[in-house]
């Protein structure tokens, strides 16, 4: 058991819905210590890559991107969830829909931060259905950029967003894979990775 499994058996609730919460280490108050963690197994799952960007989404992403890229050494973006668009100078335009919310965000980034010279690793929370990040895969597409590569904090494996990115070629390390859980008995089982 790696040290992000052993830390989510420690404090992390299942809720009905699917829904885990990780609000006292990772979505609202937030572990930089476990976050340094994150961001070094990051660097050493993608080291040999050649990535000159991070792109996350707001909120939660910000945090654990930011904290790994002091080891890639790059600059983070972070895809701007916005309800009605005002196209102020040229931005990217993607359409997310919210696991947690039920709703459907527009979701920007300007032209200027991203572009054709661009090689990024994506870098999110959860993994769920994966509609955050075909949005985002679709800002980069827009851009002309590569992805390079694409990481995650926690992957719920029996949820369906993870098949789908690995199905579209793109190299997903998820470095916490839930199988399943069950929120009567509070149980949760970790995927074995290698
Ligand atoms: P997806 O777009 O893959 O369906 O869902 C991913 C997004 O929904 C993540 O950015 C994350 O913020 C949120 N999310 C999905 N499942 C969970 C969950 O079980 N717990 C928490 N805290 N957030 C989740």
């Amino acid at each position: 058991m790696n040290f992000l499994e052993e830390r989510i058996l420690k404090d992390g609730i299942v809720k009905e819905g699917n829904v885990l919460k990780v609000d006292s280490f990772l979505n609202h108050q937030m572990d930089i210590a476990l976050f340094d963690e994150i961001g070094k197994e990051f660097k050493r799952r993608f080291a040999g890559k050649n990535i000159n960007k991070i792109l996350t989404i707001e909120a939660s992403g910000i945090g654990i991107a930011c904290v790994a890229a002091q080891h890639f050494h790059v600059p983070v973006v972070f895809a701007k969830k916005a309800k009605s668009i005002n196209l102020e100078g040229e931005m990217y335009v993607a359409e997310v829909e919210s696991f947690t919310h039920k709703c459907k965000n527009q979701v920007i980034v300007a032209q200027k931060f991203l572009s054709a010279k661009d090689h990024v690793l994506i870098i999110d929370d959860f993994l769920a259905n994966g509609c955050a990040l075909q949005g985002l895969i679709q800002l980069v597409q827009s851009a002309e950029a590569a992805v390079e590569g694409i990481g995650i904090v926690i992957e719920k494996g029996f949820q369906s967003g993870g098949r789908m990115i690995r199905n579209l070629g793109y190299q997903l390390e998820s470095l916490a894979i839930v199988d399943s859980m069950d929120a009567e008995k509070g149980t949760i089982v970790f995927r074995e990775q290698g």
